[in-house]
């Protein structure tokens, strides 16, 4: 049987791309669609570029994802918020990829964790997964003497910054560092700042054009300086992890999960 899914946010750039995946995957079938405005009473495969799929897109989140084993919310923060009691009442598993959300949201989530399976990941990409997970190893070989700076480039459309995957790259160098990843990240630079400080890791942000998502690790020592860089060139690879994370969660119990839990790297 293959796996219900309803995206949350179908109409959107990660929606249609989603809408794609899901009807590439056999182990998984589009059940539900939700979306507002003028999507809404469109057939989700049509938005998404392809045949009509016989899935409509409904404002009614309550509706939408009635049907599903899985829920993937790629929307706004206010709208991942709003979702989460709806799936609390419907007993659906959940696959988060929505970025900048409040601290309230994070502990809404994981209180629902506690009831079943949900991953959150600020990036479903293997390559980012595999860059936080060199991140952190590479921070501990190269220990305190090596400045941490991150730099991230997107889309002139994108609305949160950093973004998620940033700051969830500050947080495993931070981690490794042991300094604080709120206290001590300092986000842009302007003025007399005074010389930067042993602990404090920048990250500075750029936005243009249509780039997908890119980020670079900085280590910097005196004489040589250690850079990890992924770049995204097509927003399905974000779509096809954020699949794969909700196939690997239907089959998962109560758990706050990420993409090294999807991808099974140890920590
Ligand atoms: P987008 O603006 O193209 O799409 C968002 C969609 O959500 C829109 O269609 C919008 O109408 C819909 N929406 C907003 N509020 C809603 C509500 N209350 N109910 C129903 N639908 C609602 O944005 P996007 O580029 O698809 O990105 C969406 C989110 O995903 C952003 O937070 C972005 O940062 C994040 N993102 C995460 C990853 C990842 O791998 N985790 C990758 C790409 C994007």
């Amino acid at each position: 049987m293959p796996i219900k899914i309803a995206i949350h946010g179908a109409a959107g750039r990660m929606g249609r791309s989603l809408v794609r995946v899901v009807h590439e995957v056999q182990d998984a079938e589009l059940v539900g669609a939700v979306d507002h405005g003028e999507a809404v009473g469109k057939d989700a495969g049509v938005l998404a570029g392809l045949d009509p799929l016989g899935v409509t897109v409904t404002s009614d989140a309550r509706e939408g994802i009635a049907q599903a084993d899985v829920v993937i919310d790629f929307t706004l923060p206010k709208a991942t918020a709003g979702l989460l009691p709806l799936v609390e009442e419907s007993g659906a598993k959940l696959v988060i990829g929505t970025t900048g959300l409040s601290d309230e949201t994070n502990a809404a989530i994981a209180a629902l964790a506690k009831e079943r399976g949900v991953v959150y990941a600020p990036n479903y990409s293997q390559g980012v997964t595999a860059l936080f997970y060199l991140a952190e190893r590479a921070a501990e070989l190269m220990g305190p003497a090596f400045d941490a700076e991150i730099f991230e480039m997107h889309h002139r459309h994108k609305v949160d910054a950093p973004s998620g995957t940033a700051v969830k790259l500050l947080e495993v160098v931070a981690r490794a560092k042991g300094v604080d990843p709120k206290k001590d990240r300092v986000c842009g630079r302007e003025g007399q700042v005074g010389a930067r400080t042993d602990a404090e890791i920048g990250v500075m942000t750029l936005r243009g054009g249509d780039v997908v998502g890119e980020h670079t690790l900085y280590l910097s020592g005196y004489g040589e300086r250690l850079e990890l860089t992924h770049r995204a060139t097509d927003r399905m690879i974000f779509a096809r992890g954020a699949v794969r994370a909700a196939l690997w969660v239907a089959g998962k119990g109560p758990g706050l999960y990420d993409m090294f839990d999807v991808m099974g790297i140890s920590r």
